[in-house]
């Protein structure tokens, strides 16, 4: 019998790897303590109805990707395929209208989607997420992407381009929706099918359809741009007031459409040069009748997400550092099987002092025991019955190939 798999499209983050991940997580932190956001934990599963009527029944996601099952209490339950949706559940079930606005909260964790898996897409990945919640100033958008963009300068990330739009709002989008149908219209019969089934229910979302028809049908398609109405052509120009006052160079992009109702003016995604297809490492916008659309108030509000598993693909692509690679400082080395017992004692008053240490267990005789230490940590400590006796311990630095005998206090001292 084979042994069982994992699941396709999941993947094992094993110790090789896990310490960028902390690395990388580390300065999301940072990040949002600097401009302060307040870390949540939501669940990973919610109600099904939550994602139709939070990201849209007409999305690829909804209609397409979701993990949905029913429990044994018979209800429909849902693993979250994307996080704004439960950040804005949560802001209402918690009435965090009733403190500081805008909420500015953030969360990292494991979403699920079934797509068809390739580099740099999973059917689990990890999200890092922010939302502001409560406010409808432009600067609040500034301020999203400019976290965006702060986070992958501290990562060092380079090739990073930024592309903005603006997909208007309930009032000025029905205009420019019939003028992109009447634009398309006559050439109706060539669109690929999914846009053919878009073009009533959804026909922003053609501008982004990736087969290369409808790219070359939607060439020319009329700008959302010449259609906003005053508000959300001024909130556009403030947002890029203070893009221009912070020096980011963000290029205008008609096709990068978030094509539902409850998505409003400000559109967003970072784009990394070293992905290859799957090259979006950010996504975002605003979302002003999205908690209506889930049944609450109108909360205006604007938040990106982020796949950590692309920053960490670009991060490597590009020779980023991740800081260091956490290893042990100490190996201790019994000399024979009769100190091992002080060796023992020895490495765990070195943990108890915050110096990394191991010892065998594998019962290796003296000789294999400094392989291990040569291969895993940058000092050995060596101990044999002699040393016990008079009370030291031989410390040899690995990398120099010098040794000393030490006390054990002399070599905390040295090492912490
Ligand atoms: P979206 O919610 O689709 O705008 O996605 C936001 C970000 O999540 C994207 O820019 C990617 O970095 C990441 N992402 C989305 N889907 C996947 C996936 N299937 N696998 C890995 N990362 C993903």
């Amino acid at each position: 019998m084979e042994a069982v798999k994992a699941p396709r499209g999941t993947r094992d983050i094993l110790g090789d790897e896990s310490w960028k991940w902390a690395y990388v997580t580390q300065m999301c932190r940072n990040v949002a303590d600097d401009y302060g956001y307040r870390e949540v934990h939501l669940p990973i599963f919610e109600h099904t109805e939550l994602f139709c009527r939070g990201v849209g029944e007409t999305t690829d996601v909804v209609e397409k990707e979701m993990y949905t099952f029913t429990d044994k209490g018979g209800r429909s339950i849902t693993l979250r395929p994307e996080l704004t949706a439960s950040m804005v559940r949560s802001y209402l079930e918690n009435e965090m209208n009733k403190g500081t606005q805008p909420a500015k909260l953030w969360s990292i964790g494991p979403m699920f989607r079934y797509e068809r898996p390739q580099k740099g897409r999973y059917r689990q990945f990890v999200q890092l997420d922010i939302e502001a919640l409560g406010a409808q100033d432009a600067f609040v958008d500034l301020e999203v992407i400019d976290f965006s963009m702060e986070l992958y300068r501290r990562l060092g990330l380079s090739n990073l381009q930024v592309v903005l739009n603006s997909v208007g709002c309930p009032k000025c989008r029905p205009v420019y929706r019939k003028a992109l149908q009447e634009y398309l219209r006559p050439r109706f019969d060539e669109l690929c099918d999914s846009c053919k089934s878009r073009f009533d229910r959804n026909p922003l979302r053609i501008l982004d359809c990736k087969s290369p028809i409808c790219k070359e049908i939607t060439e020319g398609a009329p700008s959302v741009m010449d259609h906003l109405c005053d508000e959300c052509k001024e909130h556009f120009e403030q947002l890029q007031r203070g893009l221009d006052k912070i020096g980011a160079v963000v290029k205008h992009d008609k096709r990068l459409v978030r094509g539902l109702d409850y998505y409003t003016k400000t559109a967003y995604e970072i784009l990394s040069g070293d992905l290859g297809s799957q090259n979006a490492v950010c996504g975002g916008g605003r979302y002003d009748n999205l908690a209506e659309a889930i049944g609450g108030p109108h909360v205006p509000g604007v938040g990106f997400a982020s796949g950590i598993e692309r920053v960490i693909l670009t991060m490597e692509a590009q020779g980023c550092s991740f800081g260091r690679k956490p290893e042990n400082k100490v190996y201790v080395v019994a000399a024979e099987p009769d100190a091992r017992l002080d060796a023992m004692s020895l490495m765990r008053t070195l943990r108890m002092n915050r110096i990394s240490a191991d010892m065998d267990y594998m019962g290796r005789a003296m000789k294999g025991q400094m392989k291990t230490a040569g291969a895993s940590a940058e000092y050995a400590c060596i101990l044999g019955m002699s040393e016990v006796e008079r009370g030291v311990v031989t410390l040899k630095d690995l990398k120099e190939g010098v040794q000393e005998e030490l006390t054990v206090e002399q070599i905390v001292n040295k090492l912490k």
